[in-house]
């Protein structure tokens, strides 16, 4: 059983569309089925008019899924999980800001390593639902060996190099490392395709898997479409969204481009992704990051 799960703060963009089809082939070629989980718990970011429209767009693209779980559905489970964590002794109430972070050990995914300051904090005698401080979860010390299956090697010590993770936000938004885990177990997920800027999190999450007794599923991180910032290249983001690149493309055109510029295809000419299907073959995907313009088309320098 393979996922694809995109945050719903905004619209599909291309690097969202080449997730999802990635994940799908993946999913395909192997004649597997493949759930769409809509991750949509931050509702400081996520708008509810952003759901259908991501279902939609990738409709566009010649996608389908076995399955669409909607993440905010999903809250007696998540909370299920921290009740186990906080009986195992596992969840302390973090009272840091951001700026005690800053200027001490930089994490693997560039941000600033927390270093567990707060461990020693007591749950509220009431529980953890009664904290009004973000809550994090105590992972066991000591390194998890890790090779995706590109590669790609993500062995990590999460606790020492990026610091216990918060669960729960100090808004009550339940957070993404624990979330992800429980409901990539609860739909039987298997394989994990995504990009490689989630990469860092990935010894997080099998730490949080081996606390909560869950499996963990076998891990494939792909490359991401970048842009331009000046001399930098982020990840292409809100320069082309959905709207747009329908307004020029019709799904198939914008398919045969995606899959021609990471090597699957010969030519950029117009395919559906189940055409791709037979000759997918991950070992044809172009491995490194690709830089993309946008400027009313796509275009890609190598
Ligand atoms: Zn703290």
């Amino acid at each position: 059983m393979g996922r694809f799960a995109p945050s719903t703060t905004g619209e599909a963009h291309p690097g969202t569309l080449l997730a999802a089809l990635l994940a799908w082939l993946d999913a395909r070629a192997a004649g597997g089925r493949i759930v769409l989980r809509l991750e949509n718990l931050d509702h400081t970011r996520c708008r509810p008019a952003w759901a259908p429209q991501m279902i939609a767009d990738l409709a566009w693209l010649g996608l389908d899924w076995d399955g669409v779980v909607e993440q905010s559905a999903r809250r007696r489970d998540h909370e299920d999980a921290l009740d186990r964590l906080a009986a195992a002794g596992r969840l302390y109430p973090c009272t840091c800001s951001r700026r005690d972070r800053t200027g001490g050990r930089r994490a693997p995914d560039g941000g600033w390593a927390y270093p567990n300051t707060c461990r020693a904090r007591p749950l509220p005698a009431a529980g953890w639902r009664a904290s009004t401080d973000a809550l994090r979860v105590r992972l066991d010390d000591g390194p998890i060996a890790l090779v995706d299956e590109g590669g790609l090697d993500l062995t990590q010590d999460p606790a020492a190099e990026m610091g216990d993770p918060i669960v729960v936000r100090r808004d009550g938004v339940l957070a993404y490392q624990l979330v992800v885990v429980v409901d990539d177990a609860a739909s039987g997920v298997t394989r994990v395709v995504r990009g490689k800027d989630i990469a860092p999190s990935t010894a997080t999450q099998v730490a949080l898997q081996r606390l909560l007794g869950l499996p963990t599923p076998a891990y494939r991180h792909h490359l991401l479409l970048v842009e331009a910032h000046g001399d930098k290249l982020a990840k292409l983001h809100g320069s082309a969204p959905a709207t747009a690149l329908r307004a020029r493309y019709t799904g198939d055109e914008l398919c045969g481009l995606l899959a021609h510029a990471i090597g699957l295809t010969p030519a950029a000419v117009p395919i559906r992704p189940a055409v791709l299907v037979p000759h997918f073959d991950w070992s044809r995907v172009r491995r490194d990051d690709l830089v993309t313009r946008w400027d009313g088309s796509l275009s890609y320098s190598a």
